[in-house]
């Protein structure tokens, strides 16, 4: 049996559609590649044998990178490093930026982009709880034109996303909250550092006179996709954000939960994490207004 090593071949492709065209002319025998830090580790355990890597990196477009409007446009060749970077970025969306601190180390965060975080689909991914409750949109462009995709619509199962041949996501455009809004991200790895996500939860909560006048709540880890839990945003409308409410929201997200047992964490713990990640996020909230 031959057993040598395959050849993959590497291309630095100048333009948007010049990537494009590439893809269209390999199709699944080419993929994109960013930081690297996904996909490289898929090949690494033979789960995936590309004969060419796109690399978007070079690609002037896709490193476009803007805060304003009541937006943040960022491109995909953009770096977790690079956002961390901008205080306009860190401001407007500051428990993006939190989750985003606890990815990998800063080795990884300087070469790792958001958008393949996305691309990459994985439950546990640590920017897409916040991204799904920042209303995030995806755009995509491709042999037949451009369109743009809700987050949600887009990552359609674990490591499944809404991408036709020879599509890329070029940007991803997400809406800053108001200024009545406050956010918070809360993760459980198995360590501080360097840890896939065993539970995460973002929360952003509208309060007028302390009363609870919106909510957007997802979690991370505890299903195929991201879980928006919209049965614990209406519990929590029309309520006063009290000790007794966040008990009660951070319990029913644990029913709300699909987790299953892997190597990381049991059903049972997971559930209990949710419990106590909803609540912990909700007090953080309750701290900042108070
Ligand atoms: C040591 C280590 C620690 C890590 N820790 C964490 C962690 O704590 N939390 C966490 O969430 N992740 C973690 N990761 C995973 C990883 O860093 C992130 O998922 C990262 O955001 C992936 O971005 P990338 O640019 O490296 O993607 P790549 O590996 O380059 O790509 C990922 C996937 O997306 C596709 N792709 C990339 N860009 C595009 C595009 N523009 N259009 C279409 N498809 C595209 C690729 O083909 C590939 O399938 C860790 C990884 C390592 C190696």
């Amino acid at each position: 049996m031959n057993t040598a090593p395959t050849e993959t071949e590497y291309r630095f492709p100048g333009s948007v559609e010049e990537a494009i065209e590439l893809k269209e002319q390999f199709g699944e025998r080419a993929r994109f590649i960013a930081g690297g830090t996904d996909l490289l580790l898929l090949m690494e355990q033979q789960r995936c044998h590309p004969e060419l890597l796109i690399d978007l990196t070079k690609i002037r477009s896709l490193q476009g990178f803007s805060v304003g409007g009541g937006h943040v446009r960022i491109g995909s060749a953009i770096t977790y490093s690079q956002l961390l970077a901008s205080p306009a970025f860190t401001q407007a969306v500051p428990f993006l930026a939190d989750a985003i601190r606890t990815i990998g180390g800063v080795q990884v965060r300087n070469v790792a982009t958001l958008v393949g975080n996305i691309t990459n689909a994985s439950p546990a991914g640590d920017t897409l709880a916040p991204l799904y409750v920042l209303n995030t949109t995806i755009h995509v462009s491709g042999p037949r034109g451009s369109r743009l995709v809700p987050i949600e619509d887009f990552i359609l199962d674990v490591r499944r996303i809404d991408l036709k041949d020879g599509e890329l996501v070029t940007h991803v455009c997400i809406d800053i909250p108001d200024q009545e809004e406050r956010g918070a991200f809360e993760k459980l790895g198995r360590r501080r550092a360097m840890a896939i996500a065993v539970v995460s939860v973002c929360a952003v909560l509208r309060i007028d006179h302390g009363r609870v006048e919106g909510a957007r709540i997802a979690l991370g880890a505890v299903a195929p996709t991201i879980m928006r839990v919209r049965d614990v945003e209406a519990f929590l409308v029309g309520r006063a954000l009290d000790t007794n409410t966040i008990g009660k929201a951070g319990s029913l997200a644990s029913e709300l939960a699909k987790p299953i047992d892997d190597i990381r964490a049991s059903a049972g713990y997971r559930r209990l994490a949710v419990r106590g990640l909803v609540r912990r996020a909700l007090e953080n909230i309750r701290a900042r207004i108070e």
